[in-house]
């Protein structure tokens, strides 16, 4: 039999973000990938490093996990392709400067000043490209981008080389309780812990359902474009308050641009379409933004599975029906950023059943009967 403190099912940023965490606690982990580290949303996203614009429940721990970020090379030895170029969300029209003056009342109102109102003149200081329709933006200077692959990888090598086991290739079947702890079937044979840790991504709703907590997780797959390298031209990431869309310039000068345009998933079969209808209008926001864009050549498009929970943020948390048993999922489309303090937080709950930030409104209970309905 094969026996770890932790056994942690799914090798995403979450996953490796958890086994170097136990492992920095001098806990034993493994963890089960059935295809590779990074393989799906971790690897694939749009490397978007944010604090701007979070949802209010998310902000203590978007914090805690930019501490992190500041430190990335020491954490993994990897400076991850971490650039603070800082972040803008514009405000294109009226819909967007109310939407604006409501964000900066509510985070203001929690006691933070990351989000910093800027008017036009400093707009198109920062962004001299972005279109003169823009009246002013949200900016949070020191947010920023990393490379989503790298980070990824980084946090596995570094959970590795500190003794973290990682069986990839390899499925993990439902765990089920044996003695004290968990026994978790696997494609290498079963494995068995004294605690669980659900970090599944879009499938960790199985995992839940399995445990007799099922909880209403939607399969999505945003989409994202890149184009062919252009001359250097805007360093922070833009989106807008009022239509869907990222943008960025990556240090190669390719230009990676999404938003959360959705497709559709099909976790079953590991597989996430690109509707190319879609991607036609995010191409029109993009020029109505970036003029400089017109004529510049889309080489690549592509979508990642990911985990949607109805109210856009995660499961964090033990679970209510198996003790030993944590999970870490259904990131919403924004958990790369979380990534770092999301691997430090279950740490914190294995090895003492507690941490220090607070937690509470991620906890499944909330999806528990009719409770998250009528709440929402
Ligand atoms: C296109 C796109 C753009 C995005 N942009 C951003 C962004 O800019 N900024 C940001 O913060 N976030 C962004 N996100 C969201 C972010 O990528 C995710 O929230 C985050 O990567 C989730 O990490 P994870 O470890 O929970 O999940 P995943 O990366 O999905 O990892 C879960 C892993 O579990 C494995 N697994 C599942 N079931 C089993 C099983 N039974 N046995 C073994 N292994 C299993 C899967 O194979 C998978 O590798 C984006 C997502 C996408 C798709």
């Amino acid at each position: 039999m094969n026996t770890a403190d932790v056994i942690v099912i799914g090798g995403g940023i979450h996953g490796c973000s958890t086994a170097l965490h136990c492992r920095l606690r001098g806990l034993s982990v493994v963890v089960v990938e059935k295809d590779h580290v990074a393989r799906h949303a971790s690897g694939v996203n749009a490397g978007g490093v944010r604090r701007l614009n979070r949802h209010p429940a998310e902000i203590p721990l978007a914090m805690a996990s930019a501490a992190l970020w500041q430190r990335i090379e020491d954490l993994v030895h990897d400076d991850c392709g971490y650039r603070q170029t800082g972040q803008i969300r514009v405000a294109e029209g009226e819909p967007g400067l109310a939407a604006i003056a409501a964000r900066r009342r509510l985070v203001e109102g929690l006691g933070y000043s990351h989000e910093q109102w800027i008017g036009p003149e400093e707009l198109f200081e920062l962004v001299p490209a972005i279109s003169r329709h823009c009246l002013g933006a949200l900016w949070t200077a020191d947010d920023g981008h990393a490379d989503p692959t790298r980070t990824t990888r980084a946090f596995a090598r570094q959970a590795a080389a500190l003794g973290a086991e990682f069986l990839t290739p390899c499925r993990a079947g439902m765990p089920r309780r044996a003695g004290g702890g968990w026994q978790v079937p696997t494609d290498r044979g079963t494995f068995s812990g004294a605690q669980v840790v659900n970090c599944a991504g879009a499938w960790g709703g199985a995992v839940a359902a399995a445990l007799g907590e099922p909880v209403p997780i939607e399969p999505i797959a945003p989409m994202m474009l890149v184009t062919a390298r252009m001359a250097p031209f805007v360093d922070p990431v833009v989106a807008s308050f009022d239509r869907m869309i990222s943008f960025k310039q990556s240090p190669n000068g390719s230009v990676v641009i999404g938003g959360g345009w959705r497709s559709r998933a099909e976790p079953d079969a590991n597989r996430a379409h690109v509707e190319f209808g879609e991607l036609h209008r995010l191409i029109g926001t993009t020029l109505d933004l970036f003029p400089v864009m017109r004529g510049a050549r889309i080489v690549r498009s592509w979508a990642g599975i990911e985990g949607a929970m109805p109210d856009a943020i995660p499961v964090i948390g033990p679970s209510m029906t198996a003790p030993g048993v944590i999970h870490a999922f259904g990131f919403s489309a924004h958990g790369f950023q979380l990534g770092p303090i999301g691997g430090a937080i279950v740490a914190d709950l294995v090895e003492s059943g507690a941490t220090s930030l607070p937690i509470e409104p991620f906890s499944i209970a909330r999806f528990a009967g009719q409770a998250w309905r009528e709440a929402s």
